[in-house]
């Protein structure tokens, strides 16, 4: 199960969610068979869309989180809802680049430096938030970091880790947490935050070790009580549908749909799940004469 905990620090200055994401990783893993970089890519972009995606308040809100980078792989994609529901897609799932200089999967080579982090979150308001930050460094966790800073004004600590095995390129170990300082919080909260943090092991390493998320959050702020506010459980899933990409198909608009119509069949393929959907010329033409009405 992949288990996503919420704690808040006893003093109220810190709010922390924090998650092991390995199930829904290897899912992600399965249905678009990605290369190892790809799988740390996508994988570490799901697992922030999933933590963030908790944090929005309605039932029906979305977060749509895009790094477009100049980097062979991008873009990257992972849309997520409060539900606890995520999905995604990258650009080029067979990017394969040598380690590097740290011995890591290189996901900022991967992504690419120059470019875009770009956070749509659809709140069911007329229009959608949109936010866009430069890309900071393509490894993901800083970017997640540099965005709340910039563009929501919220100090946050963002780590995020995926573990794929060099042999088989299963996704052994994947989570990450989210540290958030609240109103409260004041210098000397930073400056423990800080120091808790400057010996902390990798995400995957602790919980190669065993550790739970809730245990990660206390071994990552030691010098705050930690308080379990709740759990929920967060996993791989598209909601696409025939409706869905009908209304699509529609939004091509009627020069689309005569194009569309010059074939025998139209087959479109979910970004998000590889569900195919087919469409004969017939259906075609009857979307096409609904269009034109
Ligand atoms: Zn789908």
């Amino acid at each position: 199960m992949n288990e996503l905990v919420r704690m808040i620090s006893e003093d109220g200055t810190l709010y922390v969610l924090a998650v092991n994401s390995t199930e829904m990783v290897q899912e992600m893993q399965n249905i678009h068979q990605t290369s190892k970089v790809c799988s740390a890519a996508l994988g570490r972009l799901i697992t922030a869309a999933g933590m963030m995606g908790v944090l929005l308040k309605g039932d029906k809100d979305t977060l749509t989180i895009k790094m477009n980078g100049s980097g062979p792989a991008s873009p990257v994609v992972a849309v997520a809802n409060s539900k606890g529901q995520v999905k995604g897609y990258i650009g080029d799932r067979n990017v394969q680049l040598p380690l590097n200089a740290k011995g890591k999967l290189d996901v900022s080579g991967a992504i690419g430096k120059d470019g875009f982090l770009t956070v749509i979150k659809d709140l069911g308001l007329k229009e959608p938030y949109c936010a866009q930050i430069p890309v900071v460094s393509g490894e993901v966790a800083e970017d997640i970091t540099a965005y709340y800073f910039t563009s929501e004004q919220t100090p946050t600590v963002c780590a995020l880790g995926v573990l794929v095995d060099p042999e088989t390129e299963n996704v052994l170990l994947a989570g990450g947490f989210l540290i958030q300082l609240l109103p409260t919080a004041d210098e000397q909260t930073i400056s423990l935050v800080e120091k808790g943090l400057e010996n902390i092991k990798p995400v995957t390493t602790m919980l190669a070790e065993g550790l739970t998320p809730e245990q990660i959050c206390e071994k990552v702020l030691p010098e705050f009580n930690m308080q379990f506010l709740d759990r929920q459980e967060i996993s791989y899933k598209c909601d696409c549908s025939v409706e869905r990409v009908t209304k699509a198909l529609i939004g091509a608009g009627e020069d689309g749909l005569r194009e569309m119509a010059e074939d025998e069949n139209t087959e479109v393929v979910c970004h998000f799940c590889n569900t195919k959907y087919n469409f004969s010329r017939e259906k075609i033409l009857k979307l096409l004469k609904e269009a034109t009405k």
